[in-house]
């Protein structure tokens, strides 16, 4: 059994009502460890140890913020295996990807604000003819809550993590209580970077009472979520009288438009991995996709093969292209999906049962689905899924397919495949989406704005965007 406990002014603590919630591994289905179900009483615990570190953090020079930030890349690189096989073991996601990916990008998050604080600049303007200047201070908000979801756990944790310490700010942060093991790792390696203590703060638990209690906290100004749409319209509401600054990156459904004068090859690859990766468990996967009719059949025979040759299998395999599920509600929910599409007539082109791995047969295993689907307006084409689930359909124009992409209530991410430049000017231009990738899927850079329109989320986190956030702007006019 693997318990783990809050991380707490720089100590290590069980929760104060000694109340523990189940920790299951998604490839076996057992449960191998207990998290806390923090309280009230732990946030409140969490709150007093930030307050307490603001002062002397948000006075610490930036050269010393930004060198133990890059400390805590180093020593998260350094200990690459251990976290990779801690957030495959606690997420179902192959190794293979923790160790290229998840782990990686959680370092690069702590280098790149560690970095980023220091070329961070405020605006000044001269009042020409009035003899004076305005300038703006950047300063940190205080104590702000950070609140993840499971699908990326480090990844999304650092993300919001690294830019509100790097800004000045102590934090109370709840990871998902479905994948906590990484976070609670990583109050050692801050330890060991030397971030003082009570800066970072980490209490686990439901999100109905810890995440809860972090969103109702007077005194937490701020609050960076990433999760669901309804989670995040519930804590809009919860903030709001409160004028809490809100960061909310949430769902999408997010459309892949595949024109036929497309590099071929180089799409089908990139779509079998855009649709599948960690499951179809990204905000950021293509779920819905739209193929010019001149290429459908083609297409259509070349992505079913290539998706049906991926190896569902233990995480911990190598070769493993799909692995678990996050846990079985999760499957539960997603496999329905697979039910409607036949309600609504969508034809299961490949996939659409549930996988017994071998030794692992209580594992949340699901072969990877492609659904052909007669309309765009049905459900497995509107609502998220979130899970190895893409539908497939053709088009015969830009406007035509323009209209479904947008028909949707998210606008998160989209991808489009042309060679055509004016085409792909017009497409970027008038997509509902935060993210716009052309002939690429994923390929992130920290300096740009990431974030959705719609229900899929309001703000933007990533780059100085993200330093923006965590800092309150003050214009100070001087007269001379
Ligand atoms: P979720 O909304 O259930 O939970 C997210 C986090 O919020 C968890 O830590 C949870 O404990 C907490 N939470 C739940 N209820 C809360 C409450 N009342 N008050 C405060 N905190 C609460 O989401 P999930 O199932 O963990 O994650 C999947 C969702 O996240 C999907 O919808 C996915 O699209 C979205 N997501 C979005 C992005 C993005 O960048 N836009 C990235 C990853 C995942």
């Amino acid at each position: 059994m693997t318990n783990i406990q809050n991380y707490i002014n720089g100590q290590y603590v069980n929760p104060i009502q000694d109340n523990w919630i189940d920790n299951s591994c998604p490839a076996n289905g057992e449960v191998y460890g207990q998290i806390p179900n923090s309280s009230k009483e732990d946030v409140e615990t969490a709150y007093i140890a930030a307050k307490t570190a603001f002062p002397s953090w948000s006075q610490t020079t930036l050269d010393e913020r930004s060198r133990i930030l890059i400390k805590i890349s180093e020593l998260l690189e350094a200990n690459l295996q251990r976290f990779a096989e801690a957030e495959s073991k606690d997420n179902g996601k192959p190794i293979s990807l923790a160790k290229a990916v998840d782990i990686p990008r959680a370092a690069s998050n702590f280098r790149f604000f560690g970095n980023a604080i220091t070329q961070f600049a405020s605006e000044s303007h001269e009042s020409i003819g009035q003899n004076a200047i305005n300038f703006t201070l950047r300063q940190p908000i205080g104590v702000v809550g950070c609140i993840s979801p499971w699908n990326l756990p480090l990844y999304l944790f650092s993300w919001k993590i690294a830019p509100a310490i790097a800004s000045g700010n102590c934090v109370v942060a709840k990871p998902s209580e479905v994948t906590p093991m990484t976070a609670f790792l990583l109050g050692e390696i801050c330890n060991e970077a030397g971030l003082p203590k009570g800066v970072l703060n980490i209490v686990h638990g439901l999100g109905s009472s810890t995440g809860q209690a972090i969103v109702e906290h007077p005194d937490i100004k701020a609050i960076s979520f990433t999760g669901g749409t309804e989670t995040g319209a519930h804590i809009a509401r919860v903030a709001a009288p409160m004028f809490k600054k809100l960061s909310l990156e949430l769902g999408g459904k997010n459309p892949n438009i595949i024109f036929a004068d497309c590099d071929y090859d180089d799409m089908l690859e990139t779509t079998v991995r855009s649709s599948f990766a960690n499951q179809g468990q990204i905000c950021l996967c293509g779920s819905r996709t739209f193929v010019e009719a001149s290429i459908y059949e083609t297409f259509k025979s070349d992505f079913v093969e290539k998706v049906k040759a991926l190896k569902v299998g233990h995480p911990s395999d190598e070769h493993t292209n799909i692995g678990a599920l996050v846990s079985k509600p999760h499957l539960k929910k997603v496999m329905q999906y697979i039910d409607i599409a036949k309600e609504e007539n969508g034809t299961i082109l490949c996939g659409g049962n549930k996988v017994t791995v071998e030794g692992y047969e209580n594992g949340y295993y699901l072969e990877p689905t492609v659904i052909e689907v007669p309309t765009d307006e049905c459900r497995v084409n509107q609502e998220e899924i979130f899970g190895p689930i893409v539908t497939i359909m053709p088009f015969n124009t830009e406007d035509e397919v323009l209209e479904m992409a947008n028909k949707v209530k998210y606008g998160l991410s989209a991808t489009l495949w042309t060679n055509n430049l004016k085409r792909t000017m017009r497409m970027s231009n008038q997509l509902q989406a935060g993210i716009v990738w052309v002939n690429t899927w994923m390929m992130r850079d920290l300096r740009t704005p990431f974030g959705g329109v719609k229900a899929s989320g309001v703000g933007r986190e990533g780059g100085f965007e993200a330093l923006r956030f965590f800092t309150e702007a003050k214009n100070v006019c001087i007269k001379y």
